[in-house]
């Protein structure tokens, strides 16, 4: 694909350098059958360097999943060729269905229907915790 002729699809531009490929997987881009292009360490005057996806495809991004892995990111939507939307994402307050707990007594471990919750306890340090045994997320 000619990364900087998207027709129709989404751009995540500004994230962190480095957190391109977090996002993707957290996204699962990687399970979806569109092209997708991950530009690692883009210079840029604001950020000095920074990682863009480029997605090829008019899909459904999850805003929760961009806040929670970078709230600086921002999200273009392209149609016909034209940018229609740029917006700011925002750390999301709760994290339903992206993140596993990681710990093995968690009551998630053994009841597998549970979802996933998280809850933000500190916004400047960016901590969520699950809701059932408080552990932070990594
Ligand atoms: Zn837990």
């Amino acid at each position: 694909m000619n990364i900087d002729s998207i027709q129709n699809g989404v751009v995540i531009d500004h994230i962190t350098a480095g957190n391109g490929m977090r996002l993707y997987q957290l996204l699962g881009l990687d399970s979806l059958d569109v092209s997708v292009a991950i530009i690692k360490n883009v210079v840029s005057r604001k950020m000095g360097k920074k990682d863009i996806i480029k997605i090829d495809a008019d899909i459904p991004v999850d805003f929760q999943v961009i806040g929670y892995v970078d709230p600086g990111a921002t999200l273009n939507i392209i149609r016909d060729g034209q940018l229609v939307s740029k917006q700011a994402v925002e750390m999301p307050d709760r994290l339903v269905g992206v993140i596993r707990c990681y710990n093995p007594r968690c009551i998630t471990s053994t009841e597998q229907e549970l979802k996933q919750i998280f809850k933000l306890t500190d916004r400047e340090k960016r901590v969520y915790r699950c809701i059932y045994c408080e552990t932070a997320a990594k």
